[in-house]
């Protein structure tokens, strides 16, 4: 089936399950190969990104550290633009590598307010790994390590992205017909 209906809109497949997979393999691979995974903790970015995060994770040989942070900006289609997390979660971050996992950078807002507000608190260092980005979209200079897909300016839903709390337990990704 290449085409589904989520909330009354109609959305074509746009990568499919295996071709996802095939992509996490090797970034888990390159990650591997350029860091000491034991140095580092893993923010998996709430909600987006646990699927590509839960499958990332796995294709490690080894055991990481990991925190999960909630995240939100977007409401229907458009970046909000107000970001919100809980600071609480941070507090002791002085002198640490964090390795951010995101499911998709659109704006940058999310990421440029997170990772702004972490070097307040004297990280050592970050490191972003995003499954997806619109290099369109971009209102800050925030360029992920790690990438899996740059796309052109669609709306996308599956593999743990949402529109409107719908289509995250899709294991392909969907793009809104015509959009
Ligand atoms: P940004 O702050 O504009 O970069 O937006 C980042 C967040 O918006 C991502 O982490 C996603 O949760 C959400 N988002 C951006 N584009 C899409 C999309 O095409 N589909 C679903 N969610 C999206
Ligand atoms: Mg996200």
């Amino acid at each position: 089936m290449d085409e589904i209906e989520i909330n009354n809109l109609t959305f074509n497949k746009y990568l499919s399950a295996e071709a996802l997979a095939a992509r996490v393999k090797e970034l888990a691979a390159e990650i591997e190969n350029d860091i000491d995974l034991n140095e580092w903790t893993f923010v998996i970015l709430l909600n987006g990104a646990y699927v590509f995060a839960s499958d990332l994770l796995r294709c490690f040989t080894k055991d990481v550290e990991t925190k999960f942070i909630k995240i939100s900006s977007y409401h229907d289609m458009e970046s909000s633009g107000k970001v919100s997390f809980d600071q609480n979660i941070f507090k002791n971050i002085d002198g640490k590598k964090l390795f951010i996992i995101e499911d998709i950078v659109d704006t940058a807002q999310t990421l440029h307010e997170f990772t702004n507000y972490l070097k307040s608190k004297n990280v050592g260092e970050i490191k972003i790994c995003s499954l997806l980005l619109k290099p369109t979209k971009l209102k800050h200079d925030v360029t992920p390590d790690y990438l899996g897909f740059s796309i052109t300016d669609l709306f996308v839903v599956g593999y743990g992205l949402d529109f409107n709390e719908r289509g995250r337990g899709l294991k392909d990704l969907w793009v809104l017909k015509g959009g």
